[in-house]
């Protein structure tokens, strides 16, 4: 069985280890096997949104890309909101129709995100989710899942996600952090009081559920 990084910015030349690397638009596809792509709400430009779109319809159907994003809503950067709206909705539209899961980054804009994807058809994730138990389950009650880092798992907000949220629901990553994908998954293992190859069949199995096909 192999470690699942459902989200990383870098490239790690690790066996054993099955990660999704966020492609920027018009990056080149290296590093990994698997990727993400999608327009990230800090480096949005109006002149660029619609050159930007093609290109992600242009590689969306590719099979080594297995989900749309990173993507999403941040009320701490200096992109104007307006324009954030429109990137993230043209592109959990695309992800809908062409049923491949999405990566969603958030600052501050939960509420607004849920309140979007009620009735979305499809799988969501909230990356990087950093935040309370009872937003992790907000997110969960409207179909949605969350993915961590190790660092999270270290703090004591984690831990309490981490053991009380639906293990169906949850996911691992490593984003741009130093830490290892294996760091969180001992880290998981250790506040589940579980053996690693529990972890690990859990993330497999909610990879399948959730449609990351790797
Ligand atoms: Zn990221």
């Amino acid at each position: 069985m192999a470690w699942i990084d459902l989200h990383t910015h870098q490239i790690r030349l690790e066996s054993n280890v099955r990660a999704i690397l966020h492609l920027n638009p018009f990056a080149q596809a290296e590093g990994s096997q698997t990727f993400s792509v999608g327009l990230h709400p800090w480096y949005l430009k109006e002149s660029n949104l619609k050159k930007e779109l093609d290109w992600l319809e242009s590689v969306i159907h590719h099979p080594s890309v297995l989900a749309v994003g990173e993507c999403g809503l941040d009320k701490r950067c200096q992109v104007s909101w307006d324009l954030q709206m429109l990137a993230f909705e043209s592109q959990w539209v695309m992800a809908q129709s062409v049923k491949k899961p999405l990566i969603i980054h958030c600052v501050k804009a939960q509420q607004e995100i849920l309140q979007l994807l009620r009735g979305y058809k499809g799988t969501f994730v909230f990356h990087g989710f950093n935040r309370t138990l009872s937003m992790a389950e907000a997110i969960i009650d409207h179909g949605g899942c969350i993915s961590v880092n190790a660092y999270f798992l270290t703090l004591p907000q984690g831990h309490e996600v981490a053991m009380k949220v639906n293990r169906q629901h949850l996911f691992l990553e490593t984003d741009d952090r130093q830490e290892s994908i294996q760091q969180a998954y001992l880290c998981l293992a250790e506040i589940w009081q579980e053996s690693l190859e529990v972890v690990e069949a859990q993330m497999e199995q909610n990879a399948k559920r959730w449609g990351f096909n790797f």
